[in-house]
This record gives C-alpha cells, structure tokens and sequence, in this order.
C-alpha cells in the first residue's frame, strides 16, 4: 500500500499517518521528521536545509526527492507525509513510481481553515525524542511518555505558521488537481476529532485497498 497524506500543517498529518501505519502496517515517512533529523544529525543536508526550513519556506527540490527516493527503494508500503509539497514534486513522484512500483492507491487531503490552523500549531510541542505531537490546551506536560522533553518546533511561532501557510495555499491548489485528474484524491474533514477523522480515512482504505488484495 502506498499513499500520500496531504494537508496543510497542523491539520493532523503526522498523528493519522502514525495511527494508519499501525493499522495497516505501512512506514510511516514524515518529509518533516526526515529533515530535522538531518538538521539535528548536522548532516551535509542538515546544515544545508537549517535556514530554510526554520524560516518556514520550502527545502530545495533536488534534495526532498533524493531522500523520499531512498525511502521507497528501501520500503514498499508507505505513508508518505510531508511530500509532495509542490506540484514539480508530486511529477517528480509521478515518474519515479512509473520505474519503481507499486504506484500511489490513494492521496488523502485533510482540509482544515486557516484560523483552526494557526489555532493548533501555536499550541503545538513535540517531543524531541520519538516526534510525538501534543497540544498545551490539551496536555499540561513538561516531558512525552517516552521521557523525551516537549519543546516548541522552531518553525512553530506565529509569523513562521502564518509563512508556512502563505506556502501551503500556493502550492497546494495544482496539487490537489493533479492528484484530482488522476483519480487518486479524497478529501477528508480535518475539523472532526482525531477519531473521526482516521475513521473517515479507514473507511476510504477498507474500500479500496482490501478488494485489491484478495
Ligand atoms: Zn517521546
């Protein structure tokens, strides 16, 4: 099974990506998560990508494509998060499946108003140990129950979100049409509980992936 999780940020990507990998056994591969690493690892990429990605704007082309590349030569059924984040990327994905398949089976969107969004991240912390995300309206933790420490995602201020947003709205509209045309879209409300809205995509996957299978 291999599909793409779009939405803008904050609207709950990452959560429902790790509740769908366990669910149905698929690696879970969040561009994000994949980038700080390299930040943090300070990496030839990660000092290369530190500016950019705490300004919020968006990584170099060349470079998502090279690491989502390696990620889909090693793993075959994925959840890919955080990519495309373009339109150049989301061809770029295109072609590169057509000579390594399985192809995509379906792209979720998860929509989500601009307020609700820069209402959730600015609450936003993850840990700095496994990347779990937590809300300060919901938890009053100092620490994820792994024990790693919940700090604030540097490109998570106000001004970065509202810049991270600008970002998505542009990007996001070819996007969606690409993936439209192709038959692959389902828009998914991002505005529902974390329940309802993996229920919503559980749904769409029982539909459509299972009868493949047998
Ligand atoms: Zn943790």
């Amino acid at each position: 099974m291999r599909m793409v999780i779009l939405g803008a940020p904050g609207a709950g990507k990452g959560t429902q990506a790790r509740l769908l990998s366990t669910k149905y056994g698929a690696v879970h591969l969040s561009m994000g998560n994949l980038l700080r690493k390299e930040v943090s690892e300070q990496s030839e990429i990660g000092r290369s990508i530190r500016g950019t990605l705490s300004k919020g704007d968006m990584v170099e082309d060349e470079i998502v494509n090279m690491i989502v590349e390696n990620q889909l030569q090693r793993y075959e059924s994925v959840i890919l998060d955080g990519y495309p984040r373009s339109l150049k990327q989301a061809q770029h994905l295109d072609s590169f499946l057509r000579e390594q398949p399985p192809a995509l089976d379906v792209v979720f969107l998860l929509e989500l108003p601009v307020e609700s969004v820069i209402e959730r991240l600015s609450g936003r912390r993850i840990c700095d140990r496994c990347s779990k995300t937590y809300h300060i309206q919901f938890y009053r933790l100092q620490h994820c129950s792994c024990g790693g420490r919940l700090i604030q995602r540097e490109d998570d201020n106000p001004e970065t979100i509202r810049h991270r947003m600008e970002v998505y709205e542009i990007e996001i509209g070819p996007i969606r049409d690409f993936y439209e045309k192709l038959g692959l879209l389902y828009p998914i409300n991002a505005e529902q509980g974390m329940e309802d809205i993996f229920a919503d995509m559980s749904a769409v996957l029982d539909r459509i992936i299972l009868p493949k299978a047998t």
